[in-house]
């Protein structure tokens, strides 16, 4: 990456990192807020959920983006609301419809927490998406991040995010020198200290698609960037070393063997897999999963299926 002659702005340097951030001088945050939201309004993404003040599409299009690409979300999200137009809608459907509506987008727990979150929001806040921060997170399957995520957008309320990309931006903002996950107090500090007052749903949302689309993971965009001077990461030629890693574990390597059951009818057996676990909650035939080739797996049926197809599940358990 080319670095440029000189510097408009003194950039931000591990001194000057979260530690210190409340001696930050009031131009510099001043500068952060007004370079980001001056791209965002020419540089930000178009998205339905952005064209919308309703909580309830919001919080929707905050939990399919939870580790999921924004193209893969668009036709969800827009399907989604037609099929469940209000939380109440949501609420009262049965499990089976709302994990049918998920299906392809994984992490079926999501869809399991929306479809409860419905039902507390109907039962126990008369079916408004809750304004405030204790409400909100308390909600199932609703965290600190995406809690700020919603009222923030919803609300305008001034509230911080760190989602993945958020993360990255701020650890680069500042040259953090540890990995993201040994350092999450002060960059929830950072981004407390950097959302303004006054337009905290579009700084917000800036700061998301700065991540999104210019300071990627492997190839950031700095020429581009609107933080380029103040970004510490940048001016120490160090973007492509931050975030740092950590050493993670090797991913479990599972076997997964499947039974076809089927009965004197030619009828095949279709049972609901356990609430937790691989594809929870949802339909098909059933699953074994084997940690090692030592270990014999079991085959897990439901309650129901034990009481309907007795001699099957012994047969196939045998
Ligand atoms: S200058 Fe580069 S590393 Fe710094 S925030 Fe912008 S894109 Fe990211």
């Amino acid at each position: 990456m080319t670095q440029p002659a000189s510097r408009k702005t003194e950039s931000l340097n591990c001194d000057r990192s979260v530690e210190s951030i409340t001696t930050w001088p009031g131009d510099l945050l001043h500068e952060l807020h007004h370079t980001l939201l001056t791209w965002y309004r020419t540089q930000g993404r178009q998205l339905p959920w952005r064209e919308t003040r309703d909580p309830y599409a919001i919080w929707i299009s905050e939990i399919m983006l939870q580790q999921t690409q924004v193209k893969t979300v668009l036709p969800y999200y827009q399907r989604w609301l037609q099929i469940f137009p209000t939380v109440q809608e949501l609420a009262k459907a049965d499990q089976q419809t709302v994990l049918k509506a998920w299906e392809g987008l994984g992490y079926y727990a999501r869809a399991r927490n929306l479809h409860k979150a419905a039902q507390v929001i109907v039962d126990q806040h008369d079916g408004l998406f809750p304004d405030t921060f204790e409400a909100a997170v308390a909600l199932p399957g609703v965290g600190r991040t995406t809690a700020g995520g919603i009222l923030s957008a919803a609300f305008n309320q001034s509230l911080p995010i760190l989602d993945g990309n958020v993360k990255r931006v701020l650890a680069r903002l500042i040259a953090l020198r540890k990995p993201p996950s040994k350092a999450l107090d002060q960059l929830w500090q950072l981004s407390t200290a950097l959302v303004p007052t006054e337009q905290a749903r579009d700084f917000n949302q800036a700061l998301m698609d700065l991540g999104a689309t210019i300071c990627t993971r492997h190839r950031p965009a700095c020429l581009i960037c609107p933080w380029q001077s103040p970004c510490a990461a940048y001016n120490q030629n160090v973007q492509l070393e931050i975030p740092m890693t950590e050493t993670r574990a090797p991913l479990p390597h599972k076997l997964i063997g499947v039974a076809v059951v089927w009965n004197e009818q030619g009828q095949i057996l279709i049972d609901r897999r356990p609430q937790k676990g691989l594809l929870g909650g949802t339909l098909g035939i059933p699953l074994a999963v084997r940690l090692s080739l030592v270990k014999r797996s079991k085959l897990v049926f439901s309650e129901s299926c034990k009481k309907n197809w007795p001699s099957m599940w012994q047969w196939a358990i045998a």
